[in-house]
């Protein structure tokens, strides 16, 4: 027989193998398809979630059966970071692709950590926030959750690209004062106060069915949602359906109900097939409290510190056909990355005239062919502080005569100290006089920084001025 003639056994061999690999391409969650055009994005944004608080990130005291999946069938990034230990500074990073000191977002009127109620502050309007550069392109916008940037009617979120917006204005443990300077915590429709004080047990239930009832409403045009949590934030609550039900006493429920709350998404958007044109995200503001039943992992520290369990985050992408499913990237990234990702997903322009401090993090993402992070340094603040930097592989903690806290309390001196975080994530082992290449190598790299985004007393001149109100006014059910 012609060697050119297979014998029909070896042809039929042949089909059978092509036919199997044919049935793994169709049953695997990641079947390579032509990237859509204009992509759906959705941010998931927990509040005060730790490291280790999820599956997919180790935790063996929470049940979180839908994120497991979702790390299953996407990408984890497990060098990924907020901009700041605490909420409004985070979440101004978020919307921005900036650190909040560029955007006079690090400290409130006060000089607090995080805005208040009725504070003058808030982002400013002339920033361009995600929603700003994703609406023009055609997509429709909504924000569901806590906003936490400014609760004047000229910051709230209708004011900043959504079109819908429905949630709380800031943290939930903003409640009512004896003296009136805080009125009962308002949930809002737009602009409206509809419910006061908002009855939290119920909130991370509406917020999940106001996202599933947008994602139907909108499954014909591109849409972008922005989905920041209350919880676990404190004080917690937990839906009945929850309520007792986790191994890890209320805490567990919150985080148990967060869970399901994402299954619910995805599993509309599986059922609407929406999964093959849509970007989900699902990460964290900033690291969780200490206290009984958190976890940060093996990382040191908590929230409203520097350390890394303050910002590093569990972040989880899913995108069937696009990311590939069950891979973990040590990159270094962070929320400031989110802005310039989901433009350049949506072939949007980036905000012009302005410094950003973001990078497109698809290369890494989607996997492509060389594909790596640009962020090249990570910059920590605390307030107008820079407390530490890193690159992808050492952390330097600067040396502080007083190191700034957040809450008020004696700020003490810090020495300064140099960890591999390739193979001390927990920051145990003080490598400084191991290494004084790389601590001057870091030294100059923020001696850098300092002028264009400040340190205590020292003015930064690549700062942009906040949004601002004289006369701020209280929300209340019967103000508008
Ligand atoms: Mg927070």
């Amino acid at each position: 027989m012609p060697p050119y003639l297979a014998p029909p056994a070896r042809i039929t061999a042949w089909l059978s193998r092509l036919a199997l690999i044919y049935a793994c391409f169709l049953a695997s969650p990641w079947t390579l398809v032509a990237r859509p055009v204009k992509p759906n994005f959705i941010v998931i944004f927990c509040d005060d979630l730790g490291y280790g608080d999820i599956g997919p990130f180790g935790s063996t005291l929470n049940r979180t059966p839908h994120l497991d999946r979702m790390a299953q069938e996407g990408m984890r990034l497990t060098s990924f970071y907020s901009s700041c230990s605490v909420c409004s500074p985070s979440r101004a990073s978020l919307m921005t692709g900036c650190y909040a000191q560029r955007l006079d977002m690090h400290v409130n009127d006060k000089n607090l950590c995080v805005l208040f109620p009725g504070d003058r502050k808030g982002l400013s309007p002339s920033e361009v926030t995600i929603a700003e550069v994703l609406r023009p392109h055609g997509y429709a916008t909504a924000c569901i959750g806590k906003w936490h940037l400014g609760d004047q009617p000229a910051f709230l979120p209708t004011r900043q690209g959504f079109d819908r917006y429905f949630g709380i204005p800031y943290s939930n443990d903003m409640k009512e004062t004896k003296d009136g300077t805080r009125p009962p915590l308002p949930l809002m429709r737009n602009e409206r106060v509809i419910e006061a004080p908002a009855e939290q047990s119920t909130l991370t239930k509406r917020y999940t069915d106001e996202t599933i009832d947008f994602i139907n409403q909108h499954q014909d045009r591109p849409f972008f949602i922005y989905l920041p949590h209350t919880f676990p934030h404190v004080p917690l609550f937990a839906g009945v359906d929850y309520l007792g039900k986790s191994g890890n006493g209320l805490y567990g429920d919150v985080i148990e109900e967060l869970d399901a709350s994402t299954g619910a998404i995805l599993n509309t958007l599986r059922k609407l097939r929406l999964h093959h044109r849509t970007l989900v995200i699902f990460t964290s503001d900033n690291g969780a409290m200490f206290g009984r039943g958190r976890s940060n992992g093996v990382l040191r520290g908590h929230k409203g510190t520097t350390w890394e369990g303050g910002m590093r985050e569990p972040f989880l992408a899913w995108w069937p056909g696009q990311i590939p499913p069950d891979t973990t990237s040590g990159a270094l990234a962070s929320t400031l990355d989110v802005l310039p990702t989901l433009t350049h997903l949506a072939g949007a322009k980036l905000p012009e005239n302005r410094i950003l401090d973001g990078h497109n993090l698809w290369p890494v993402l989607g996997r492509l062919p060389g594909g790596r992070s640009a962020c090249d340094y990570f910059y920590y603040y605390q307030m107008d502080q820079l407390q530490a930097l890193r690159d992808a592989r050492w952390k330097l903690h600067l040396p502080m005569v007083a190191k700034r806290r957040n809450w008020g309390a004696p700020e003490p001196a810090s020495p300064l100290m140099l960890f591999d975080l390739s193979s001390d994530t927990g920051e145990t082992h003080d490598l400084a006089d191991a290494y004084p290449a790389v601590v001057e190598r870091l030294l100059q790299q923020a001696q850098q920084m300092r002028p264009e985004l400040g340190d205590r007393g020292l003015v930064a001149q690549g700062r942009r001025a906040s949004g601002w109100v004289e006369s701020p006014e209280l929300l209340r059910i019967t103000t508008r």
